[in-house]
């Protein structure tokens, strides 16, 4: 079986395709690469889907449809929201809602219309699993780290909120946090991930590191903790997830 690792960023990516061995090669599709071959033995997908909802979609969509796969495991970084998720935190997802989805009073806010939830769960296997290799990279963080954070990092499990929108200021991190009080994090692509998977009946499982706090130092924060870190945490989480570590 051939699991699905989807990354939104170039430095994710180019953190993950050089520990991608056995027969290589890339196919497009959607104008995206999805890069085959194995990592640990285990036959893998590789791909960036883009930033945002549609992007993730249209990602998942096609590794589901086209390729087939089993299961989607998404890495990438997430803004902190609950208050004790810090930067160098891994947020592992155990449910998905779109933040800026409201077609009420239509529908009750943050319902995905006609479908009748707000609310989408991971699955709870591969999330464990995700969580346990995240506690394993964590027990030894990237040295980098220490220029962020000196306290020891930590694994978060619970909901994530997803929508089309950078939060970088702290009024709007503020709103969410009023809004939904149990959102650990927030990102730009998990929850649409989280539907298309719904919607297949196929497993999904998403392990975020927390590159900022959502507020009004986040441009910066992210800028440089993807650019120092973020690569190396998805390359370690990906690899103690299959065993290779
Ligand atoms: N300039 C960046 C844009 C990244 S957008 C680039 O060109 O690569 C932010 C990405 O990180 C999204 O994929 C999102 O899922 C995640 N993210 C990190 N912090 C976030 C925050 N505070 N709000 C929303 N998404 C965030």
């Amino acid at each position: 079986m051939t699991l699905a690792i989807v990354g939104a960023m170039h430095e994710e990516m180019a953190a993950l395709l050089p520990v991608l061995g056995g027969p290589r090669r890339t196919t497009r599709r959607g104008g995206r690469e999805f890069h085959h071959g194995e990592i640990a033995g285990q036959p893998v997908i590789v791909v960036r889907c883009g930033i945002g909802k549609v992007a993730a979609a249209a990602t998942a969509a096609i590794l589901l449809d086209a390729f087939d796969v089993p299961a989607v495991l998404f890495t990438g970084v997430a803004g902190g929201l609950g208050e004790r998720v810090r930067v160098g935190d891994v947020v592992v997802g155990d449910s998905f809602l779109q933040h800026d989805m409201d077609a009420s009073p239509l529908f009750p806010r943050w319902e995905v219309p006609l479908s009748g939830r707000a609310r989408f769960d991971a699955d709870a296997a591969w999330s464990e699993r995700l969580a346990h290799a995240s506690r394993t990279v964590l027990s030894a963080p990237p040295a980098a780290l220490q220029d962020f954070s000196p306290r020891r990092p930590q694994v978060h499990r619970g909901l994530v909120i997803s929508g089309d929108r950078f939060v970088a200021t702290a009024a709007e991190s503020d709103r969410l946090r009023r809004d939904l009080p149990d959102a650990l994090a927030v990102e730009m692509e998990g929850a649409a991930v989280a539907q298309v998977c719904h919607d297949f009946g196929r497993p999904f499982a998403v392990a975020r590191t927390v590159s900022d706090r959502a507020d009004d130092a986040a441009h910066v924060d992210f800028s440089r903790f993807v650019s120092q870190v973020a690569a190396e945490y998805s390359r370690a989480i990906v690899l103690a997830l299959l065993g290779a570590t």
